[in-house]
This record gives structure tokens, sequence and C-alpha cells, in this order.
């Protein structure tokens, strides 16, 4: 049971863990390593054994394992990563890394992305071994580099390097669900992760023929780039309904008194309000140009011209998405993959059950903390280490509860400026995931 000290505990962990600065500025620029120490030590003073495991120095994963009651059964994964996105101090009103905790609030880069889920898995696991409780379950804890780069460091690499420590695993747990959101008219909402769209990051490369800018030329590679990149910035993607979200719009129809009626899901969002955010990115693909690179000089006509594209796909879509860009790119604009998530399930993209035993514990562990709230799943927009976790077979949900109050923009706090989470909403958490990972 959770326990003062785990309650106590959840919070100066978090703070602690803030406090380590593991800003991961991609291409290599990181180390877990201190943050890891701190994980790995809290876990051997509880009397587990964690194995640290670095494919590049510094770059420090932690697993371990809780031995269940019940050896037949499948065994749990519940993982966070370690590392954070970059933040200005200048933007903040308390230092990013500070780990400041003031009127009840705890501060700093990582409070909700995701430290704030490290802590409650450490409280969590140490309130267990302080109290004899064992699950049923074996329940295997992770602790990844590297989740807001590649993963190649992290969740990649221990998926393919160290399947053996995952031996059993069935099903994992970790970011982005099972929060508060509040719909703007005193209900409480409590959405549970089942799937992640696909991430396809995309590289154009128009070729044409190099000549002065004052000559006619009806092979100009910035030419033949533009219209690409306008023909799949305007792209109207059709409507595509996973199961996660077709019951994502049944639920909330119904808790809307509304007729689901799946025949008009545009029709449906507009009816749910501020609640269609939860469904709004994933009922279709997606393709949106960020990046140009063309030319060096006005009067030079360039023989080649790139941009990049950030495309994401829902479960089972990455064909039609390839499909897609082929025809919007045309004959003059070649295209490839320059970043594609690799997962077992549905190529690229993530769908779990929202019908399994294993979703209605966690549904009824929220219940029972959140009586008020309604449960509904939903699925990602982006992606998270359990894709690379999926390779191994293992099922992955977003479930890393917290109760978070009436005007605190929980969307927001991902990489954004003054990220913070309440000390009530990590006792929230710490309770809710102790019953879940007891009971599951
Ligand atoms: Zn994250």
């Amino acid at each position: 049971m959770a326990d003062q000290q785990a309650l106590d505990e959840v919070v100066t962990f978090t703070s602690d863990l803030i406090r380590i600065d593991t800003t991961n500025r991609g291409g290599g620029d990181c180390q877990e390593r201190p943050a890891a120490e701190y994980a790995a030590a809290r876990l051997a003073e509880a009397g587990l054994e964690p194995t640290m495991l670095e494919r590049t120095k510094g770059r420090t994963n932690v697993v371990a394992r809780f031995e269940g009651t019940d050896p037949s059964a499948d065994a749990l994964l519940v993982h966070g990563h370690l590392d954070v996105v970059p933040a200005q101090a200048a933007e903040w009103s308390v230092h990013p890394f500070s780990g400041e905790i003031r009127d009840g609030v705890v501060w700093g880069r990582g409070a909700v992305d995701m430290k704030n889920m490290d802590a409650m898995i450490l409280a969590v696991v140490r309130a267990w071994a302080r109290q004899g409780v064992r699950p049923r379950r074996d329940v295997v804890i992770a602790f990844t580099a590297d989740e807001e780069a590649s993963a190649e460091d992290g969740s990649g690499f221990l998926a393919d390097q160290h399947a053996g420590l995952f031996q059993g695993c069935t099903e994992g747990f970790s970011e982005s669900g099972a929060f508060t959101f509040h719909d703007g008219s005193g209900r409480q909402i409590y959405p549970i992760a089942a799937g992640e769209r696909g991430t396809g990051w995309v590289k154009l490369t128009a070729r044409g023929r190099a000549a002065h800018g004052s000559q006619p030329n009806r092979e100009n590679a910035v030419t033949r780039l533009a219209a690409a990149v306008t023909r799949i910035g305007a792209h109207e993607w059709p409507l595509r309904l996973t199961p996660t979200v077709r019951a994502a719009l049944t639920e909330l129809a119904a808790l809307y008194g509304l007729e689901a009626d799946l025949d008009d899901v545009d029709g449906l969002l507009e009816k749910l309000g501020p609640a269609a955010r939860l469904v709004e990115a994933t009922v279709r693909n997606s393709a949106n140009p960020t990046m140009l690179d063309a030319g060096y000089k006005v009067n030079v006509i360039p023989g080649e011209a790139v941009a990049y594209v950030d495309g994401r796909y829902l479960p089972g879509m990455e064909d039609e998405f390839r499909a897609t860009l082929d025809e919007l790119t045309g004959p003059d604009v070649e295209w490839e993959f320059h970043h594609r998530e690799v997962a077992l399930q549905s190529p690229g993209a993530l769908q779990s059950p929202v019908d399994s035993p294993t979703y209605a514990k966690m549904r009824a562990a929220v219940e029972e903390f959140a009586p008020e709230g309604h449960v509904v799943p939903y699925c990602m927009p982006g992606g998270t280490d359990a894709k690379q976790f999926s390779r191994l077979g293992i099922t992955g949900y977003g479930f890393s509860p917290l109760k978070l109050p009436e005007g605190y923009d929980y969307g927001a706090m991902f990489h954004g400026v003054d990220e913070r989470v309440p000390v009530e909403a990590l006792h929230f958490g710490v309770r809710v995931l102790d019953r879940f990972l007891r009971t599951a």
C-alpha cells in the first residue's frame, strides 16, 4: 500500500531527479548516467538488483525485476525515460533544474515528462519491499536513456541487445495517460493511451537543371519542390478510424449524451467541444512541411532543392501514407524516410486492445481514487519508447496517473516553459499505480 513514506518519497525523488540535468540536445549530446545511478541506488536500497546498461558511455539505462507471486503469470513492464528536452532558464519563473517545491507544486524540466513517473515507480516498489508486498505478476522496471532523440542508446538498444531482461513481459506502461482532462463544464476525463500514431519524418529532394537565373527553365528544382510541398501541405487526408479512436468517440459521445454517429465524425467532433482535442489529431494521417533548404544566390537556379515533412500515420495506415506521398510528390521529386519509428505491430504505429482485462484493471484503479472521473481510451498522436518495446511483443499503454486541478494545462507542460506538477497529483499517481500494478 502507498504509505506516508511513499507519498513523501515520490515528491523528493521527482525533485531530486529534476535537479540532475539530463538535457538531451540530440546528436548524442546527453548524459543520463547520474540520474540512472540515482534510480539504481533507490532500487538497491529496497533490495532489488538493478542492472546498468550502456551502448554509449554515459547513456545509461537501468533495468530491474520485482518478482511476483505467480510464476506462471506473464510479466509487466513499467518504464520511464531519464532524459529531458532542453529548457531556456531565462524564459522560466523558476530555474528549470532547481526542482523547487513551491506552494505544493514541484517545478522543473521533467516534472511531467517524465521524472514524475520515474519517481512514482521508485516510490511504489520501495513501499512494496518495505511492507513485504508482492504483486501477482513479475514487474520489470526500466529507466531509459535517449527517448527524446532516437532511442538508439535507450529502449531501442535494450530491445535489440537485452531482450532477455524482459522475458515474459506482455504489457508495458509508461507516459501520457490517466491524467485529468477538464472539459470546462465540470466533467473530468481520464484518457488512457491505447495506441500511438507512427512517426515518419520525410525528406523530399527535387532535382532539376542548374542554370543562370535569367534564362527560361522548365526544370527548376525550387519550383518543383515548392509545388510538391504545397500539395502535401494542402492535402486533406481521409478519415480513418482505428479501434481505439472508434472506442474513444463512442465513449465520449455517450458521456455527452450524443449519438455516436461515426459516419459524420467531423460533425461529432464539433459537438464534443473541448473533449474533441482528445481525438481530433488521431482520426487521420498527417503530413506537415516543416523545413526548406535550397539555393545559394538569387541569380542562380540550383540543381537541387530539399524539404522536410513531419509525417504521422495511424496504426495499419503506413502503406496508405507511402502511396499518398508517392502521388503527392509526383515524378520530379523523390521522397524517403529520414527517420521512421519501427514497431512490431501495425508497422510503425501501435494499437493496443481496450477490451483486455488489463485495460479494465487500469480503469478500475483510476476510478477507485477518482470516482468522479470518466475513463476513456485514446490514441497518442506522437510516439514513445513503447514502440521500441513493442518489438519484444509488449503491448504498450500510456498510464502515468495524475489528478490535476482545473486550469492546469497538462498538454502545455510537455516540452513547455514552467513545467510543473502538483504534489497532490504525484500522491494520486502513487496510489493508482500501486493499486494497478499489484492487482494486474
Ligand atoms: Zn516523454
